[in-house]
């Protein structure tokens, strides 16, 4: 077989700027350890995040000019409209500026006080949403999807008896909406069967629980579909994909992932009724019912966006780049998380830095490592992300300590991606040299975005 290549040819380029090693131990330094201070400027390669990061094609560009900036019934709206009409089935399409956007206004209505809201796994927005509206989420992943170096070809997949046995427990009417992660981005970008999808459906309708995808990665997790399920080897993805919104009775969407845009994300649902109570928090907060917080040119590019992203010589090379480094390091004995996921690689920094006790941030000295070793910026996802105290102020760790590399969509070569690996393997070979980290500073809530950190032991000076 052939090497997979970009199926693409680059028509404008944008510098990306080089540091010395000894700058980049300064500048981590002053950014206190934490990568979210590092100005993109220090950085060579940055996969920090693959939301909102997507480099457009010259179509959106031109997209990006044609865009109906009127005010009500813009042109641009209505080809994002049509455009979500018809790979989601949904006849009702609300935009809103991004993903939060639409889960704040459908959590406002359906959430609340004594409800709870199931789910293979909610992401930190969603959950952050329901909770806000003094709902419960939960989580009721399957078990191989808990299992970080275990490969099972549908990881995301939701516990379905789990899920019969959690609505049995609570009762159907505290339950007034069932949402599917597609691909689950906290697990690990894993995804999701559409035999999963149909067995959830059954629940939901036995229990008269409507049914929402929350589809930021819905191409990337209909191609694993098309590779990995029996029966869907020869579907275009376009229909694997409105066979997968036909099972469910509305959608979250953030136009930051799966529509290669910069911005966006929309509602679309069956019911006219809960739409009607999602427009009318819509005009309050995002804006009127035809650009709902985007501007005309961003409706277009996301319609646009959403054709591309179903193409499959793209999803072949997106899906395969990730794959590509996973298996690269797993050649070399760096423990990752497998299967690849569709967006990320997940290096367990546990097993990484086993001399580096949780309650001193592996993860986090790992995304410093990498940063000065390469000028690579990933994020942690373990103790500092995720960690509680207890009432003496010692560390509750997370489940698990890993360290996210997200990879852009149509950013990067292979060749940025092999650096990438030759910079991870250099530092796996020196890992005992990596020392831990102590917060110094840190604010009450998502305190991973704006901690301080040292050294440990360190004087700071
Ligand atoms: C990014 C994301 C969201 C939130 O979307 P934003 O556009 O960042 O507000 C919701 N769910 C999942 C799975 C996501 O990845």
């Amino acid at each position: 077989m052939k090497t997979i290549i970009e199926p693409f040819r680059i028509k404008s380029v944008e510098p990306i700027y080089f540091t010395t090693k000894q700058e980049r131990e300064a500048i981590l330094k002053n950014a206190y350890y934490n990568p979210f201070y590092i100005h993109a400027r220090d950085v060579l390669i940055d996969l920090l995040t693959d939301s909102g990061t997507n480099a457009m094609s010259s179509h959106q560009w031109a997209g990006i000019m044609e865009g109906d900036e009127s005010y009500a019934g813009s042109e641009s709206f209505f080809h994002f409209e049509n455009t979500i009409k018809d790979i989601t089935g949904m006849p009702i399409v609300i935009p809103t500026h991004q993903g939060r956007a639409s889960e704040k206004i459908l959590f406002s209505i359906i959430g609340g006080k004594g409800k709870y809201i199931v789910s293979n796994t909610l992401f930190d927005t969603t959950r952050a949403n329901i909770e806000f509206s003094g709902a419960e989420g939960v989580d009721l992943l399957c078990e191989e999807g808990k299992l970080p170096e275990v490969p099972a070809p549908f990881k995301g997949n939701m516990n379905v008896e789990a899920l019969k046995k959690f609505i049995k427990e609570k009762g159907a009417a505290n339950i007034p909406l069932c949402v599917i992660t597609v691909t689950n981005n906290s697990g690990g970008g894993q995804p999701v069967s559409m035999q999963n999808i149909k067995e959830v459906k059954k629940v939901c309708t036995e229990n008269n629980i409507p049914l929402f995808i929350d589809a930021c990665r819905f191409a990337e997790n209909c191609y694993f579909i098309k590779l990995r399920e029996k029966g869907y080897e020869n579907k275009p993805v376009f229909d694997i994909a409105r066979e997968l919104f036909s099972y469910a009775d509305g959608c979250t969407m953030s136009a930051k992932k799966d529509a290669i845009a910069n911005i966006g994300g929309f509602l679309a649902m069956h019911s006219k009724e809960l739409a009607d109570q999602c427009r009318n928090l819509l005009i309050i907060t995002e804006g009127f019912p035809t650009y709902g917080g985007l501007a005309g040119r961003d409706l277009e590019a996301i319609a646009i966006g959403l054709n591309e992203v179903m193409d499959e010589h793209y999803l072949r090379y997106r899906i395969r780049s990730i794959e590509y480094i996973t298996e690269k390091l797993v050649a070399a004995g760096v423990p990752v998380m497998q299967p690849a996921g569709g967006h990320a690689v997940y290096i367990d920094a546990k097993l990484f830095l086993p001399h580096i006790p949780v309650d001193q941030y592996p993860g986090q000295a790992l995304t410093g490592a990498l940063y000065v070793e390469g000028g690579i910026r990933g994020v942690e996802i373990g103790s500092l992300m995720f960690g509680k105290y207890d009432q003496d102020k010692k560390l509750i760790p997370a489940q698990m300590e890993l360290v996210r590399l997200a990879i852009p969509r149509r950013v990067y070569t292979q060749s940025h991606i092999d650096y990438v690996t030759e910079v991870i393997i250099e530092v796996f070979n020196k890992r005992d040299e990596i020392k831990g980290l102590e917060i110094v500073e840190e604010p009450p809530m998502l305190r991973h975005f704006t901690a301080k950190l040292k050294i440990a032991g360190d004087h700071m000076n």
